[in-house]
This record gives C-alpha cells, structure tokens and sequence, in this order.
C-alpha cells in the first residue's frame, strides 16, 4: 500500500490522444483536449514530488516511458488525436485566457460583452473581433494600395462590418 504522499503525485492520463499530467484528478475528469475519462498511471510510472524536484530529466523519461509502453499500446489510441493534442491544449488555454481577459474587464468596469472592452462605434454591437497582422496582409494582397488605409484600424465589427 502505497503512501498518501504518493498516491498524490499519481499521474493521470488519457488512453485516446496521450495527454497526461502529474496534477490531481478528481476520478471522474475528462481530458482537455477529447473528452476521454483520463486514466490513473499505473503505480511504476509515479513520480514523488521529492524525486520531481531532485531529476527533472527523470520527468520526461518518465512521461516517454508511459507513452511508449502503456499510452501508445491502448486500444483506444488515436493518432490523429495524439498528433493535434498540443495544438487543441493551446487552443483550450486561449478560451481560458480570453474568459479571464473578460472577467478582467467586467471587474475593471469596461465590459462591453466581449473579452476586448470595445464596442463597434457604429452600431454599438460587441461581436468585434481584432483586425490580425495575417488578415490584413491578406487583404492588402486582394485589394492592394486602394485598402491600405484599411491598415491602421485595428478592429474590426462582424455585425455592421465596419472597420475602427
Ligand atoms: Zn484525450
Ligand atoms: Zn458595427
């Protein structure tokens, strides 16, 4: 019987596309990134804070262990998962980072329904959305010179379709 100690550095991880961590799941979590009910790791592939802290390098053998020999041989793995997993994580913690953005500016009394603060000037809609470096050098390349005062508005509203 294992100590309580350890039994709190268990990792856990999801059998379908591999994502796993060494933070405490409550038993009937889902994964992040495809819904799959994370599995506990079984009790070889468990790392001690104590030994966490000593070898780092330890860490990542460990993790490639775990995926070579338990994550990778189950019957649910999916490639396809596995292979778009950090690009699905990254996605996930920009929603989260967005919410807090929003909840920011509810708190700093310039909520305007949207994680910006800003509204279309126009039509007062907040469904705005930010004018990005790609979508400009996009349009630019559609419509050239003509649009290039389109360049220094940095917002764009997708209700009235203004730029400001
Ligand atoms: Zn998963
Ligand atoms: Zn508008």
């Amino acid at each position: 019987m294992p100590n309580e100690y350890e039994i709190r550095e268990y990792s856990y991880y999801c059998p379908k596309c591999g994502n796993s961590h060494f933070i405490p799941y409550e038993s009937d979590e889902l994964c992040l990134v495809c819904k799959t009910r994370m599995i506990e790791s079984p009790h070889e592939y468990c790392l001690t804070e104590e030994k966490l802290q000593s070898d780092y390098n330890e860490f990542e053998q460990n993790e490639q262990r775990l995926f070579d020999e338990v994550i990778s041989k189950s019957p649910e793995f999916d490639i396809n998962f596995y292979n778009s997993k950090d690009s699905i994580l990254k996605q996930r913690q920009q929603q989260q980072e967005e919410a807090i953005a929003h909840g920011q500016a509810i708190l700093e009394g310039r909520d305007k329904g949207n994680q910006f603060g800003v509204e279309c000037p126009y039509c007062h809609a907040a469904n705005v959305k930010k004018i990005t470096t790609a979508s400009k050098a996009v349009h630019t390349a559609f419509f050239g010179i003509f649009s290039l005062g389109r360049n220094s508005k940095q917002w764009h509203c997708n209700h009235c379709n203004s730029d400001f």
